[in-house]
């Protein structure tokens, strides 16, 4: 038995190791990995409920490292956030999707509004949106094609610069999305304060739709949208049975496995030129 605790001790203290090393090594490769090129950007389409067609798509960035592999979001966003590499990595996301969109356009693929997740730290600053313009400037693509998503847990209370930012934004004609709505303290004080297009409700919701109460938050949230002439979507979409009770509902959009996972790029496109 003593053999057996201390064994497991070892083990645990040996992945304790690994884990830190990855973290350490995560943090030290952060700023060299926009320089290389080290990061992707996926597309996870959004479907409208009525027509099936793909009307939309989120980009997720992954990091591609050269020893660890293909690394998720939930794992370096965090790193990236502490050390202010933040910044630049979005920068980036935003530079390489006008790119793309360009690019659609161009080769006769006609692209679909694109939405961006923005970092908490990032909105906090008070001059965000000048590179946000600026890029829009360089690349000449429409407003429109851009949407930001704000996750709704990072707006504690209603901020000055936060305010400022998204009410510019929606001056220009920038969506701005309110994500994993539901899940923050003050999900209506948002609503009312913020110049917001789109609620998506957080996958928490949609993925316990069986639940009588979850299925009566839907419900009102869904019916919340509506009145404010808001877009709503939802995430996490995964089975036949959730997507059948967000059309009954009246849903405007889902977006899940049960269509399709985020793609890299050349996939994306295969499905924007074949269904579209
Ligand atoms: P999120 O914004 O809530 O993005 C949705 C996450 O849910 C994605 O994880 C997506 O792959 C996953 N997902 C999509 N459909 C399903 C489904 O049907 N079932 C389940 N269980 N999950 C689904 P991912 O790509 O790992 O991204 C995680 C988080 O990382 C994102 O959460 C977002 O907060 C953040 N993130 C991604 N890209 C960026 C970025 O460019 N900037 C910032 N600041 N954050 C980013
Ligand atoms: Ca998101
Ligand atoms: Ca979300
Ligand atoms: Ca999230």
């Amino acid at each position: 038995k003593v053999i057996g605790k201390n064994k497991f001790q070892i083990y645990s203290s040996f992945t304790n190791l690994n884990t830190n090393n990855k973290i350490f090594s995560l943090e030290r490769d952060l700023k060299e990995a926009i320089k290389t090129n080290q990061f992707l950007v996926y597309f996870q389409p959004r479907v409208d409920t009525k027509t099936g067609k793909i009307v939309s798509a989120e980009a997720l960035i992954r990091w591609a490292h050269p020893d660890w592999g293909l690394i998720t979001p939930k794992e370096f966003i965090p790193l990236a956030e502490e050390n202010g590499s933040i910044i630049e990595i979005e920068d980036w996301v935003l530079k390489q999707i006008c790119h793309y969109i360009k690019e659609w356009e161009q080769s006769g693929t006609p692209p679909v509004p694109i939405s961006l997740n923005k970092s908490p730290k990032v909105i906090l600053r008070n001059d965000w949106t000048t590179n946000i313009l600026s890029v829009l400037k360089e690349t000449n693509i429409a407003p429109s094609l851009l949407e930001f998503e704000i996750t709704e847990t990072a707006l504690l209370q209603t901020n000055e610069i936060v305010k400022r930012a998204f009410d510019l934004l929606q001056e220009v004609g920038i969506r701005v999305a309110l994500d994993d709505f539901g899940t923050g303290y003050s999900s209506l004080t948002h609503l009312k304060e913020y110049p917001i297009s789109t609620i998506k409700i957080d996958k928490s919701f949609v993925q316990n739709i069986s639940n009588h109460r979850d299925n009566i938050i839907i419900k009102s949230i869904i019916s919340l949208a509506k009145g404010l002439e808001i877009r709503v979507v939802a995430e996490g979409v995964e089975t036949i049975e959730q997507l059948t009770f967000l059309k009954q509902q009246m849903c405007d959009e889902v977006q899940g496995y049960w269509f399709s996972k985020p793609l890299p790029k050349a996939e994306f496109e295969k499905l924007l030129k074949k269904g579209n």
